[in-house]
């Protein structure tokens, strides 16, 4: 049964949205509006309002404002900001996620316990580090001729006004890290949330007037590409914080260059791997491809999509993730039971579709699901795939849906052959109860992260980032620092 929308949510869905400038709300200066579909029963839930390039311009003078104040803030005081507004994410965190469900179709528990509560953890974790930046001092080996002494010392200087430009999977934390990374830092920032899925993000930028942070520090600017593109441009930005696709990014990653060499953080999709050895029982893998494949039906960057599993045990284990999947509740994701709900929006329902159909074509074997399912919302039937071989579009093309595609192996050297078999590499998961085994495959898989009988699972001390073609950059741990502050060295002889 579906919970009931709190009356706080109600009265949301119905205002005016448009963007969120200078501290305040403020309606779009173009006519245009962006209609926000609940994926669960394809309804329009509420509309926004599309930046004008006047609206552009004044979002990114109003960060230029900020910038100036805030970056003078003392970095306890930054600190304490974020701490308050992670405490305001909690106290809302009913509200919060009922929207996130509502123009996501994510499973209410998943709202709940990921999007909102990770994204109160992961600001606290930002929080900590504004106290800690830090550079380092230097002696140089310069020549004295008269008893003149040198030293040097670094700086780390806010980078100053950032563009966060973030994807429909998860709108929430995935902006919190853009702005919690910009904000820590000193750094005033421009969230462009996805067309679809722009609302939790302008009730954030409120409850952060409310933790304390002054006028400008944080704006949203609403609309679709167009948008993201001209907020990169525009020559008052220096940096783009990116999230996304790879075509995308890749299209991000040439604006920022050519528009003053602007700094560019890309954190992209892949085709991630799973491998799984020999030793693994049946139901560890099964847990695990679950895990790897299926949460938040596959709509995950990291998630995994290609499986691989040893030629002896391929039967055993598709059969019994089979045998799980029909187990699966698909209902409302507004209902606490609910065990998979819809995909976020019909074009990326109907692209699944499409792959359904090359896997088809292909003559890969649908072992399980393989079907939109037919009504008014954007339902796919979680599937599993058996491909003929590596060159198979559903083991080289992201699906970015519920849907686990296996080959199987004969050799650990052709296991670590199949896995770095892309041109991606954000990440990829080992899953054996030989430590020994797993600790000299590490340093032989191409990701930016490796899980060993775990996937997916993010942590915010644990760097987090792609290599080959998923991206540039690190979000996370220490490492986000390098990418949102300049080092200024500083020489001084005496
Ligand atoms: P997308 O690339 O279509 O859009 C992402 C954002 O970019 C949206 O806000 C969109 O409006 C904006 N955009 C589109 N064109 C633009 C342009 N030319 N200039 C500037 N901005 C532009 O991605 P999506 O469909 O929203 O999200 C799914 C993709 O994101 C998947 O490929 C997934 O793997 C990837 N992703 C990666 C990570 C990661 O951390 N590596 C995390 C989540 C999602």
């Amino acid at each position: 049964m579906s919970i009931s929308l709190l009356p706080a949510v109600q009265a949301f869905l119905q205002r005016d949205h448009g963007l969120f400038i200078d501290g305040r709300a403020q309606v779009a200066g173009s006519d245009r509006k962006l209609e926000v579909i609940d994926p669960a029963s394809g309804e329009v839930i509420a509309r926004v309002g599309e930046a004008s390039p006047a609206d552009i311009d004044a979002a990114v003078a109003s960060a230029r404002k900020g910038f100036a104040q805030w970056s003078q803030a003392a970095p306890a005081v930054r600190g304490a900001v974020l701490l308050k507004l992670a405490d305001l994410l909690e106290s809302n965190n009913e509200e919060l996620a009922q929207i996130e469900t509502l123009q996501s179709g994510k499973l209410i528990q998943i709202s709940r316990h990921f999007e909102v509560a990770q994204a109160a953890h992961f600001l606290r974790y930002y929080a900590g580090w504004a106290t800690k930046i830090g550079g380092e001092t230097i002696t140089p080996s310069l020549p004295s001729f008269n008893g003149e002494k040198y030293t040097a010392f670094t700086l780390r200087e806010p980078i100053g006004v950032v563009v966060g430009i973030v994807p429909w999977n998860f709108s929430t934390m995935i902006a919190i890290w853009k702005l919690a990374s910009a904000l820590v830092t000193g750094c005033s920032v421009v969230i462009k949330p996805s067309e679809f899925t722009p609302l939790t993000i302008l009730r954030i930028a409120e409850l952060a007037v409310e933790a304390g942070l002054p006028a400008g520090a944080l704006n949203v600017v609403t609309g679709a590409g167009g948008v993201g593109k001209a907020l990169i441009e525009h020559p008052q930005t220096d940096k783009v914080s990116f999230t996304g696709s790879v075509p995308t990014g890749l299209a991000v990653g040439q604006t920022a260059m050519a528009a003053n060499l602007t700094r560019a953080t890309l954190e992209l999709g892949g085709k991630n791997a799973a491998g799984f050895l020999p030793d693994v029982d049946v139901e560890k893998a099964v847990n695990g491809i679950i895990e790897a494949g299926f949460l938040h039906s596959g709509q995950i960057c990291a998630a995994a999509e290609r499986f691989y599993v040893h030629r002896s045990q391929i039967h055993a284990i598709t059969q019994r993730l089979c045998e799980r999947l029909s187990q699966l509740k698909i209902s409302s994701p507004l209902d606490e039971s609910a065990e998979f709900g819809p995909v976020t929006n019909k074009q990326h329902q109907a692209k699944l579709g499409q792959l359904f159909a090359k896997a088809r074509a292909e003559n890969c074997t649908i072992l399980h699901g393989g079907q939109l399912i037919d009504g008014p919302g954007c339902y796919v039937e979680p599937t599993v795939i058996l491909a003929n071989s590596a060159r198979d579009s559903l083991m080289t093309e992201e699906t970015f849906g519920p849907v686990a595609t296996f080959l199987a192996y004969d050799s650990e050297e052709e296991l670590v052959e199949l896995m770095n078999d892309s041109p991606y590499g954000l990440s990829a998961s080992l899953w054996t109860n030989d430590l020994g085994k797993a600790m000299r495959l590490i340093p032989q898989i191409q990701a930016g992260t490796l899980w060993v009988n775990m996937h997916t699972l993010l942590d915010p001390a644990v760097p987090f980032g792609g290599i080959k073609a998923s991206g540039v950059g690190r979000e996370f741990g220490g490492a986000f620092i390098e990418d949102y502050t300049e080092l200024k060295s500083v020489m001084i002889r005496y």
